[in-house]
């Protein structure tokens, strides 16, 4: 069953690492991925340690976009807007069979704030500030200019709308991050291919550090938080690329570091397709009444609508999707649409999302949130604090910031390490601003003829045609591989579910070649079968089946896995759905 390894393999064990590191990176977000990519790929030693998995955190509850982020003109934030336009280029290019180009619509109402004429002005600007945004770009990616859709034009393509009022709607075009997973892991394969260490589920506990007049930071300790066994691991320098989180990193150092963050939930939810199964194709970006939007996109046959922005007075990791969230999103989206339409009620919705948004804040020492201002209208651009100034050497946190911006955050990043802690260390150029994601096809072109082909040879091995297409977009070139197994095994090629293109063979090289450690790492950003609604008890099962050999679990241990990830997903399922105080809907 075993696959053998290729130049992309993500290792799964503290054993045989090296000791010793130019760059020791805290935190497998989009962020501390994209920074092991960038430094690994300039030739600098480069170890990651990410507490959960790859992506788990923030990473894993965007609303899917690559985006400028049109809103964040209302702030003004206009240099941010710009470096996301820039880079929404850059990845879509860099990784062809992972993104889709989705036209969105913003309806207008006479009653719409901003003015229809001001959010007009609003869609020229980002149209504006994205004038590269064709460059190289094959056919597929490429994006048309805005226009103004009649109210007619408009309720054809978005029938659920409220009709009352609408004047019509600006139609204007951004990049979906189709599975953000699987993009995520692309990234974290070409770090690996250029030689970065990249390990899950272990946990950074503290610094290691001399201390004179300063501290300097000479490493890390890290616990891997599933086998209990610890490493101490000395590096050049240590970026603190924990997220939301990052204060809490820097809080094991027991001294001020002039960083604050503000954190704000983000929830989603997935629901039954809205105006009814494939007939609305464009994502919309509506605005009620109260001044709240949500974003409702056409994904996988269903709608994910979302985002909430709430801020959030501490931590949590553990932070949950309440039923107040799902309430908001379900009355922010009800009010905006016909009175004839069925309106969307908790039944409709199958799963949901949460993250935590990391904001910078302006500080302060020490001090934890203050959370009066809100988080809306925080700015989402990035920071790298250098911790020199308050007397630790060898320190670098970055907050904020996008999954949009985590290629331009690394770059800016490295680039800073080169002139500082690692100058006269031996690196190489890299542009990544052209380099291709793990896996793609070919940078700067169309990826559909190499997914057709890749389908019609998995054909040609017993692979349904639909399925070979699925597992082409997924993993690009490495579609090659999941072949190889299936020709081995071809019980593999079986799905794993109806509803779901996910089958058995990706099990296998989930856990052979791309660092799975547990089910929900397999179910949830591995394959694709854990981010389109619920997972039953028979999937894990088989999943479980299949992965708990190749992880060496014994018959126990995988009745327990079971056991535990499918109590995980039912106290998640059912947490937003009980009421405050009250028993379960
Ligand atoms: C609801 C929502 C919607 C969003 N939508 C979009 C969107 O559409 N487009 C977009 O561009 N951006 C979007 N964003 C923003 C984007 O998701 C985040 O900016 C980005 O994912 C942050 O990535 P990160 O790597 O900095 O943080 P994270 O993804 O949170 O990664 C930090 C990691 O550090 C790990 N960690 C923490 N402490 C330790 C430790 N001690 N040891 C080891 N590891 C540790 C955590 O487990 C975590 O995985 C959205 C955010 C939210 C919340």
């Amino acid at each position: 069953m075993n696959s053998t390894s290729s130049a992309f393999t993500i290792q799964r064990s503290l054993s045989d690492i090296d000791q010793d590191f130019d760059v020791i990176i805290i935190g497998g977000g989009i962020t501390g991925i994209s920074v092991a990519r960038e430094a690994a790929s300039r030739g600098l030693k480069t170890i990651l340690f990410e507490r959960g998995d790859f992506g788990s955190g923030t990473s894993a509850a965007t609303t899917k976009y690559i985006h400028g982020g049109i809103r964040y003109l209302e702030q003004y934030d206009v240099a941010v807007v710009r470096e996301s336009l820039r880079e929404r280029r850059i990845l879509a290019l860099g990784a062809p069979h992972l993104v889709e180009q989705t036209r969105f619509i913003m309806p207008a109402w006479r009653w719409s704030k901003p003015p229809t004429a001001l959010i007009g002005a609003g869609v020229l600007l980002y149209d504006t500030l994205a004038f590269d945004r064709n460059l190289r770009a094959p056919d597929s990616l490429r994006i048309p200019h805005p226009r103004w859709l009649s109210r007619s034009k408009l309720l054809a393509a978005v029938p659920w709308l409220d009709q009352s009022g609408l004047q019509g709607g600006f139609a204007y075009h951004d990049t979906l991050n189709v599975h953000p997973e699987r993009l995520l892991l692309a990234y974290a394969k070409a770090a690996t291919a250029a030689g970065a260490v990249l390990l899950n589920h272990v946990r950074v506990t503290g610094f290691v550090s001399t201390s004179s007049d300063r501290l300097n930071i000479e490493g890390v300790t890290a616990t891997d938080v599933l086998s209990g066994n610890e490493i101490t691991i000395k590096g050049k320098v240590v970026v603190n690329a924990a997220g939301p989180w990052i204060d809490k990193v820097l809080a094991t150092l027991g001294q001020g570091t002039g960083v604050g963050v503000d954190r704000s939930k983000g929830v989603h939810i997935l629901t039954r397709p809205l105006g009814g199964p494939g007939r609305v194709a464009d994502a919309v970006f509506a605005r009620a009444q109260s001044g709240r939007h949500v974003i409702v996109s056409p994904w996988m046959g269903k709608s994910f609508i979302g985002p909430t922005d709430t801020p959030i007075a501490s931590d949590e990791s553990g932070v949950v999707v309440d039923p107040d969230d799902v309430t908001l999103i379900l009355d922010t989206v009800n009010s905006t649409m016909a009175a004839s339409e069925p309106k969307l009620t908790t039944d409709d919705v199958e799963m949901t999302t949460v993250g935590v948004r990391p904001l910078i804040r302006e500080t302060t020492e020490g001090d934890d949130a203050s959370q009066d201002e809100g988080t809306y209208s925080a700015s989402r651009a990035h920071e790298l604090y250098h911790h020199a100034g308050y007397g630790v050497d060898n320190l670098w946190s970055i907050g904020g910031g996008k999954w949009t911006t985590g290629r331009a955050t690394a770059e800016e990043m490295v680039d800073e390490l080169l002139k500082n802690e690692l100058q006269g260390v031996r690196s190489r150029p890299f542009d990544s601003r052209s380099a291709a994601a793990g896996g793609a096809f070919a940078w700067a072109e169309d990826a559909e003829p190499f997914i057709t082909e890749a389908a019609m040879i998995m054909n040609d091995h017993g692979i349904a045609l639909h399925i070979g297409e699925h597992i082409a977009r997924l993993y690009g070139t490495e579609w090659v591989r999941i072949d190889a197994i299936v020709q081995q095994n071809p019980t593999s090629a079986q799905q794993l579910s109806p509803g779901c293109n996910d089958i058995e063979a990706q099990i296998i090289f989930a856990v052979t070649d791309e660092g799975a450690r547990t089910l929900s790492d397999i179910v949830d950003r591995r394959l694709v079968i854990g981010t389109i609604g619920p997972v039953s008890r028979e999937v894990l099962e088989r999943v479980a089946l299949v992965a708990g050999p190749l992880l060496g679990w014994d018959e126990t241990a995988i009745q327990e896995a079971i056991r535990r990830e499918f109590d995980r997903r039912t106290v998640i399922a059912t947490h937003w759905r009980t009421p405050v105080g009250g028993a379960s809907q």
